[in-house]
């Protein structure tokens, strides 16, 4: 049987993944970060100490790499590095901006296509990244990019923060954002861009149950229930 796929695509703070996992519960689906699996690449790159934007640095310690994807039974996606759970780790600002670097370079891109495509053979899943419905599932069910303004973004990025007890200040916050938009738009391989079939949805001015349904009105529109 086919499976049913969701891909969601859109700039770093836009509300994808909170959206992403809970549109995938609503429906049943399995939800697939494809930004926990590029962090955790970048974990692997900064804890070598090499230099993340270096391709001849980068390259040579994706063969060792080993790493596994596994769901908890609250459904929440884990991420291994080695046998490590890193979950946490992950998450750390640190690691945001190498991943957005080490994520420019074909070879890590490629090395993660057919692990991400996988998960799309073997269930039925909503998606979420910045090339799902370009470049990893092209012929997804329905394909949204999602996005908000700047400044939106980077003041939700940083109540998150708070709540998980980081320090950060909106400056820098915004500054971070901005930077991280114009590397993962200006890269070369696999840029972040609308696919042209993609539905646009904009959350600036919409909260998170707004937002919540506005993606599930656009699914609904192409996948029967
Ligand atoms: O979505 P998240 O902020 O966790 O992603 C971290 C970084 O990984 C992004 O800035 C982007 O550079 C990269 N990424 C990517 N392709 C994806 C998902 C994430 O290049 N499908």
């Amino acid at each position: 049987m086919n499976h049913r796929s969701i891909a969601i695509d859109g700039p770093a703070g836009a509300g994808k993944s909170t959206l992403a996992r809970k549109l995938a519960e609503k429906l049943g689906f399995l939800y697939v970060d494809t930004g926990a699996i590029y962090r955790t690449v970048a974990l692997a790159v900064l804890r070598a100490g090499v230099d993340p934007a270096d391709e001849s640095q980068v390259i040579p310690l994706l063969k060792g790499l080993d790493i596994r994807m596994a769901y908890g039974e609250d459904g929440m996606q884990r991420m291994y590095l080695s046998g490590e759970e890193v979950s946490q780790a992950i998450r750390e600002h640190q690691v945001s901006g190498v991943a957005s670097k080490t994520s420019a370079i074909p070879a890590v891109r490629d090395f993660l296509l057919d692990f991400q495509r996988r998960q799309a053979r073997e269930h039925d899943i909503v998606m979420d990244g910045r090339d799902i419905g370009t470049v990893v599932l092209p012929q997804a069910d329905v394909k949204i990019f999602l996005t908000a303004a700047p400044e939106a973004r980077a003041r939700r990025r940083l109540l998150e923060l708070e709540e998980r007890g980081q320090e950060a200040d909106f400056d820098t916050v915004l500054r971070d954002i901005k930077e991280r938009d114009y590397q993962d738009e200006h890269r070369p391989v696999a840029p972040l861009k609308r696919a042209e079939d993609a539905a646009l949805l904009d959350t600036t001015q919409l909260n998170l149950e707004q937002s919540l349904m506005g993606l599930l009105a656009l699914v609904k529109e192409k996948i029967a229930q």
